[in-house]
């Protein structure tokens, strides 16, 4: 038994168990859930209307979520004094299945952001981001609907590890004292210094997990995004041991792109996956020009960041992107935007992030009927142009509703 300070799980819900790296889903799953800051819980609130009916829709009310709210960010600050409180990590680890809505970075005081510590201090490594389009959404681009990838960013090493040290301070004195007098380099002393590191074992288990998802959804290919012709050990190595992992535990059912021509005569054998790597600047070129060609990304950290948001610009943006983190057994879902402060409270913004965010959640438990139902009837209330302001504001002829009319319309065409 768990047990918490200040929080009361649910009577009516069942724990998630995990059996040999595999979650058993119960049929009322306990889910904890963070609303969020700012306008958090209107898209929340939405939200989980949605899930929930969607679910129901599915199974006919033989299984359902039991909720469970979880405190963290600004609104957890203001009454409890603490921005992340240990109940909440405690929550998310038991569970090992959540959802979050945005929360504020609180400026100073110690803390540097409140999502970094959460994937931090819970180990989830890797960030999972789809990027596709729905049908009736304004694109900058001509054939937004190529645009179907799903990008693997490692979400605990790079230059996001968090070590660094500003310039002038003591620390960053030490370390270019050190670097410039023992290791022969030559910073200059009005530097900061960051380290970026990148590891094998960081790097193994994403591009695990990468390939993993390529095999169970029947994928055609990954690729390593990296930036190794300059950052030799660290990004050309992610390269390296992505393919090295790829050969060791994936051989059988996967063709790196050197063999595709020197063994298969540039046709792929069915049933296999492509392990090929791009340079990351070209591959901002080629997710525009050859978007088509490209299905799962699996990249460091800083990559991955961009990456994901350029891709999703090509479909309509950041109230549209939804996101995980997960790790070996707990995956926390996520809004990929900020608070959106000037909105908040008025019932107003896209809900789309966090809701299809709950799409990818109840596809992790296996609920594959009720995330489909959902999606569809997304797709279908955007095609018919019944939208939140950010999309009416580019569409012509849209009908702009609020937050809670967006999921009605959704729920509506369940
Ligand atoms: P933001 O909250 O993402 O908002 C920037 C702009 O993006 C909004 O003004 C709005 O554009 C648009 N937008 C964001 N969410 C939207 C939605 N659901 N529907 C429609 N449009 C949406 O970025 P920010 O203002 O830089 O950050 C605010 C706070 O959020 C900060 O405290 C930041 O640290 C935090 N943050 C949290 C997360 C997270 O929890 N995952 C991520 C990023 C930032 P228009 O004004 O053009 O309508």
């Amino acid at each position: 038994m768990v047990e918490f300070r200040n929080l009361t799980p649910p009577e009516d819900g069942q724990e998630i168990k995990e059996e040999g790296g595999k979650l058993k889903i119960p049929d009322n799953p306990i889910i904890p859930f963070i609303e969020g800051d700012g306008t958090g819980p209107d898209i929340w609130r939405a939200s989980q209307r949605v899930l929930d009916a969607g679910i129901d829709k599915a199974y006919g009310g033989k299984k359902a979520i039991a909720w469970f709210q979880v405190m963290a960010g600004e609104t957890s600050f203001n009454e409890t004094g603490e921005w992340l409180p240990e109940d909440t990590l405690k929550a998310i680890e038991h569970y090992k299945v959540a959802i979050k809505g945005p929360l504020t970075t609180p400026v100073g005081g110690g803390i540097r952001s409140l999502n970094v510590t959460l994937r931090q201090k819970l180990d989830l490594y890797a960030c999972v981001r789809p990027v596709r389009y729905f049908q009736g959404v304004p694109s900058p681009v001509r054939s937004p609907e190529q645009m179907d990838m799903i990008i693997f960013r490692e979400n605990t090493e790079d230059v996001y590890a968090g070590i660094e040290w500003s310039e002038g301070s003591n620390e960053v004195k030490k370390v270019i004292k050190f670097l410039n007098k023992k290791m022969g380099t030559n910073i200059r002393e009005d530097s900061g210094v960051g380290v970026k590191p990148i590891s094998i074992t960081g790097t193994k288990r994403l591009v695990r997990k990468a390939i993993q998802y390529a095999l169970d959804k029947n994928r055609r290919s990954v690729t390593l995004v990296h930036k190794g012709n300059i950052m030799k050990f660290t990004e050309g190595a992610f390269r390296d041991w992505g393919y090295e992992l790829a050969r060791e535990e994936f051989a059988d059912v996967t063709v790196l792109e050197n063999d595709l021509w020197d063994k298969y005569d540039g046709k792929m054998p069915a049933g296999k996956v492509l392990i090929n790597d791009r340079i990351a600047d070209s591959m901002f070129q080629q997710v525009l020009t050859r978007t088509n060609e490209y299905d799962i990304l699996a990249t460091p950290n800083l990559n991955g960041d961009y990456l994901s948001d350029a891709c999703a610009a090509q479909v309509g943006g950041l109230g549209m992107a939804p996101g995980a983190n997960i790790g070996d057994v707990v995956g926390l879902f996520e809004a990929t935007h900020g608070t959106a402060p000037k909105y908040a409270g008025q019932d107003k913004v896209n809900p789309g992030s966090l809701l299809l965010s709950g799409v990818m959640m109840l596809e992790y438990m296996g609920w594959k009927e009720a995330a489909d139902k959902v999606v569809n009837a997304f797709g279908v209330t955007i095609k018919s142009k019944v939208v939140t302001y950010d999309l009416a504001r580019l569409m012509s002829g849209a009908r702009e509703v609020k937050a809670s009319e967006f999921a009605s319309a959704i729920i509506e065409n369940l």
